[in-house]
């Protein structure tokens, strides 16, 4: 609720605060249990930010992030750690997340070493289990992480971020690295775990074909702040908010037919460091006039569930 990251600029011998990047300035949305929400929006836009604070791997400058009515941003130590548990992140690159000297099943069992008192037989039970749950041979548990395939490693990382029963995971580019029939891979997976574990998922990417698989509801980002929030079916047949219709304008539709217009954006995505005056959007909105450069646009509930900011409306 109300987040907003603010990371300073230093500059100078003294290294002094010069000025600040609004990563994330002012955003909230809600997840249900057993929801998607997808985030969506151009590198930089701060959805990995956003995720990451959502994870309190960041303090946010402002605001709170509730679990099950808790606000966890206000949490320390041992409470903190407890509640950590609910909370997994999967990146992009399996490579940088798992330890290339360890083997797979040192991998998944690690988070139940450090966080559980189970017997040595009850771990080995898990591992086994939930290798067989990520679609992953029972041999893995005895190999390294390089002797897997992009695919195959992105399902290790999976069955370890599932080892402490979360209830949320943040997927940051999750399925991003990996061929097309991969992908659609994966993201079955996903959709059977979240089925199977009652999982959530704040799914980002910056594609918006996959996240049109995946999601409930999205959210689109642009510099910092959420410039338009709906349930799927309506973003996707109906946007409102310019930055939205250009970029599905521009992702593939697979239906013949159903040809949008492309609409091409001017100028590349402003400096966040020094964003624009009034909407964020208007160097590059096709539809910008008079009040859009001077007054930011607050975000509104436009159709019903359906979240816009834009001075159009
Ligand atoms: Fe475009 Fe103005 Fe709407 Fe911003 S507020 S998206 S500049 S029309
Ligand atoms: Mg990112």
């Amino acid at each position: 609720r109300n987040i907003k990251m603010y990371f300073p600029i230093t500059g100078g011998i003294l290294q002094r605060k010069v000025g600040e990047v609004k990563a994330v300035d002012n955003i909230s949305f809600a997840i249900k249990r057993g929801e998607t929400l997808g985030l969506v929006g151009e590198s930089g836009c701060g959805k990995s930010t956003a995720g990451r604070v959502i994870m309190r791997l960041y303090e946010p400058t402002e605001g709170s992030v509730f679990f099950d009515g808790q606000d966890i941003t206000k949490i320390k130590g041992n409470q903190l750690r407890q509640m950590r548990q609910n909370f997994q992140m999967v990146f992009q690159d399996p490579y940088s997340s798992l330890n290339p000297r360890m083997t797979v099943g040192s991998i998944i069992e690690e988070p139940l070493q450090v966080n559980t008192k189970m017997s040595h037989k009850e771990i080995r039970e898990r591992v086994s289990h939930l290798l067989k749950v990520v679609g992953l041979p029972q041999e893995a548990s005895l190999k390294h992480p390089h002797e897997f395939s992009g695919g195959q490693r992105q399902r290790i990382a999976i069955a370890r971020a599932l080892t402490l029963n979360p209830k949320l995971m943040v997927l940051d580019e999750a399925v991003s690295a990996l061929d097309v029939s991969i992908q659609a891979q994966i993201i079955n997976l996903l959709d059977d775990l979240r089925k199977e574990f009652g999982l959530s998922y704040l799914f980002i990417s910056h594609n918006l074909s996959v996240v049109k698989h995946v999601s409930d509801k999205v959210g689109v980002m642009y510099l910092g702040r959420m410039v338009e929030i709906a349930p799927k079916s309506q973003l996707y047949s109906a946007p409102l908010h310019p930055y939205t219709e250009s970029l599905l304008s521009a992702a593939p539709e697979p239906k013949r037919g159903l040809k949008r217009e492309r609409i091409v954006l001017t100028g590349d995505v402003p400096n966040p460091a020094n964003p624009p005056s009034g909407c964020a959007f208007h160097t590059r909105c096709p539809k910008a006039f008079d009040n859009c450069k001077a007054i930011r646009p607050e975000l509104r509930e436009i159709m019903p569930q359906q979240y816009v900011a834009c001075h159009l409306y």
